[in-house]
């Protein structure tokens, strides 16, 4: 927790649930990856967190926007960027938003199908477009599994489908995984990519972007390895497929700017046992997976917890959201330990909430309002 976050939460002691996000600290992360990968462009990945103070901290930076929607496209507009600094990178998008997008300017979108492609052209004439490859997400905590992407024989038809049908074949992206603890990750993912850019060459086609994602992880229970040791991986890796011919380079990352940044306030709303004889007591937050805590699906993302009573002794807990769905489980398999003195009413601060968090809460389930949001 940062010092200014601490300050806030002993000054105002706000509503709980209640995410507080320092901005100094999102800063100061968009900085070191920028550091790390001086010659890649950074397009924050909007879905990441997309509160207007978050994007206009980081317009003032410089820094350009990855948007998922119109929806993320309107709200970089409104935060200050310029459309030529805004890529519609989701693969998935309605010809109307297409065609809206292109009129706000936008000039830079991502396909991996014939489809897609057809619906760029026909809404986006003459856009720059490039194709997302399908590759390997092992080693992600959050992969994004199959769903994005396509093969490499099927990207090189596609981007010469995109220059027949009007559109300029730009580059090639790939994304290893959300929260992608390897830095070895990269190397596979970039010699895939530099063998797309070969095979176009030979037909004409001379590709001038490589979009090398997010994935870079956020520190929350256990260590991560240092961003600058993926900035070493990744330069290394295209050293070694591009040689002398290095394209422009660009990466989208989101959790690794904004996850650090901030804490998720919640309160203790029961601690149980389901018999005397239980050593594992029940503890139930006032925030759960409805609450925004979605990535603990799986118990995926394993957040780290900090209460008042840190220091008395602890014992083993499951940890529950406050709503009336069996769903609503945050931890049941992952080891967890909480103070025994733990009661109703203590607050419990959520380490390394924001990213992936505000956003993702139900509007009003079992009647709970998403959490709060304030941005230091
Ligand atoms: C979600 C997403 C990102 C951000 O990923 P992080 O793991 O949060 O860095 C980047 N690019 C695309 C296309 C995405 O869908």
């Amino acid at each position: 927790m940062t010092p200014k976050i601490a300050e806030f939460l002993a000054r105002s002691r706000p509503h709980t649930p209640c995410l507080v996000v320092d901005l100094d600290k999102v800063e100061e992360n968009y900085r070191r990856l920028r550091r790390a990968l001086p010659r890649a462009e950074i397009y924050y990945a909007v879905k990441a967190n997309p509160a207007p103070p978050v994007l206009e901290r980081l317009q003032d930076l410089g820094s350009r926007f990855d948007a998922a929607s119109l929806p993320e496209v309107e709200a970089c507009l409104a935060a200050g960027a310029a459309p030529g600094r805004v890529s519609f990178g989701n693969t998935i998008k309605k010809a109307s938003h297409i065609a809206r997008a292109h009129e706000l300017g936008i000039d830079l979108f991502a396909f991996d199908a014939a489809e897609e492609v057809d619906k760029l052209a026909a809404n986006a004439p003459g856009a720059r477009v490039y194709c997302r490859l399908l590759v390997d997400n092992g080693g992600a905590d959050w992969p994004l599994s199959r769903k994005f992407g396509c093969s490499a024989r099927t990207a090189v038809d596609l981007l010469v489908r995109a220059r027949d049908k009007g559109l300029i074949p730009h580059g090639v992206s790939f994304h290893v995984g959300s929260q992608q603890t390897d830095p070895g990750r990269w190397e596979g993912a970039v010699a895939r990519a530099a063998m797309v850019f070969t095979d176009l060459r030979e037909r004409g086609i001379e590709l001038r972007l490589l979009n090398l994602g997010g994935g870079f992880p956020a520190r929350y229970r256990g260590a991560v390895p240092e961003v600058e040791a993926f900035g070493e991986a990744i330069t290394e890796a295209m050293h070694r497929h591009f040689g002398n011919a290095m394209p422009e380079t660009l990466i989208e990352p989101g959790r690794s700017i904004v996850a650090e940044a901030g804490i998720l306030e919640s309160e203790v709303v029961l601690v149980s046992r389901k018999d005397p004889a239980d050593a594992v007591r029940w503890v139930y937050l006032d925030v759960g997976k409805f609450g925004g805590l979605a990535e603990t699906m799986d118990e995926a993302i394993r957040y780290a917890f900090a209460t008042d009573r840190d220091g008395d002794p602890t014992g083993p807990v499951h940890i529950a959201g406050p709503t009336c769905d069996g769903a609503d489980i945050l931890y049941e398999k992952t080891d967890y330990r909480l103070p025994l003195t733990l009661r109703a009413g203590d607050r419990v601060r959520i380490g390394s909430a924001g990213a992936y968090t505000g956003t993702y809460a139900a509007v009003n389930f079992n009647g709970f309002p998403p959490p709060g949001e304030v941005y230091l």
